[in-house]
């Protein structure tokens, strides 16, 4: 069992020796000194300091661009966030900069997805001397598991170890959303209960907001005909969506909740094996992921790929401007996008 699972979802963690914990902290400011112009040229939030009488707001480190997105939602403009993954960057695979490690060491509350999904993150948090508050998104959330489902076969190309947790990407499925943006809103009222008022009303317009996305999503893809309900993507990272739509999923390029299992020649004819067999019109390719290899399988099954702008948003969300900046736009563009290509 990973140590991330026995943390509770708010839980302070055990204070450090003094000593040691000065030691740590004053590493880390002598790497955010030296990381300041990197820092700066990324264009990243920061975790620069507040302008006087907002002294009290809490820093906020979140690791995903979705983690970000749902803390800023729930903390409002009070707060500020220091998002660690940049749009597009892929989570499953990251080295933490000594500039995060900073962040993190300073952090009042520490906002991560969970299950999995951050494999970096524990050496992190060790090596951050990190010891403010930490939010686990996905705690009390219903986790899908490779053998729940008709992904069972696909699990056994899945060489990869690290996955007995189960499916991450906890995100596509709004009502899971609830939950998760549930546990930011606990988060921010453990370390700043004078705003706790204010984090609960932002809590319930956004719950409001989830509900109206799953509503019309759902009414979206009862628009494709039943035949054309099938989902092919680039990894395993729509497996709540498929499973709360009621769409197919015929199997996926890189058969693996993690992008960087192993891609074999079996595993391409699989897929385009299954494409044909299936029915399938389309092959989806992930933001995040190169569209290279869904190329190759959507021209040997002769379906179209979805790719370019209109690639989903699976693990990341988009830059500001795109059409997936936050989760609400990045979930719509997803679903406007798979009503066009199966419809
Ligand atoms: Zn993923």
């Amino acid at each position: 069992m990973r140590p991330a699972q026995l943390r509770a979802a708010v839980g302070r963690r055990s204070k450090r020796h003094p000593a040691t914990a000065r030691r740590a902290r004053l590493t880390a400011s002598v790497v955010a000194t030296t990381l300041t112009a990197g820092l700066a040229a990324c264009g990243g939030s920061g975790a620069g300091s507040t302008a006087g009488g907002e002294e009290s707001a809490p820093r906020v480190v979140a690791t995903t661009t979705y983690a970000a997105d749902f803390a800023r939602a729930i903390g409002g403009d009070g707060i500020e966030v220091t998002q660690i993954l940049r749009p597009g960057v892929d989570p499953h695979d990251y080295e933490p900069s000594p500039a995060d490690l900073a962040a993190i060491a300073d952090a009042d509350l520490l906002i991560e997805n969970g299950v999995g999904l951050e494999s970096w993150l524990d050496d992190a948090i060790s090596a951050s001397g990190f010891d403010g508050t930490e939010v686990v998104m996905a705690d009390g959330v219903t986790i899908r598991h490779p053998d729940d489902s008709e992904e069972a076969a696909a699990a056994e190309h899945d060489e990869h170890e690290g996955h007995e947790e189960g499916d991450p990407h906890i995100w596509h499925d709004p009502r899971n959303v609830k939950i998760m943006v549930g546990n930011i809103e606990k988060g921010l009222a453990a370390v700043d209960p004078e705003s706790s008022a204010e984090y609960q009303a932002n809590l319930a317009t956004y719950r409001a907001k989830l509900g109206e996305l799953d509503s019309e999503t759902q009414r979206e893809i009862d628009s494709i005909p039943v035949a054309h309900r099938k989902l092919v993507t680039n990894h395993d990272s729509f497996g709540y969506y498929v499973q709360r739509y009621g769409l197919e999923f015929v199997g996926s390029i890189i058969p693996s909740f993690d992008t960087s299992a192993e891609l074999s020649g079996r595993s391409i004819d699989d897929i385009v094996g299954k494409i044909r067999a299936s029915g399938a019109v389309a092959v989806f390719s992930e933001s995040s992921l190169p569209p290279r290899t869904a190329q190759t399988i959507g021209s040997e099954a002769g379906v179209r790929v979805v790719s370019g702008e209109d690639a989903l948003y699976a693990d990341t969300l988009g830059p500001a401007g795109s059409a997936g900046a936050t989760y609400l736009e990045a979930q719509r563009h997803n679903t406007d996008t798979i009503v066009d290509a199966l419809r």
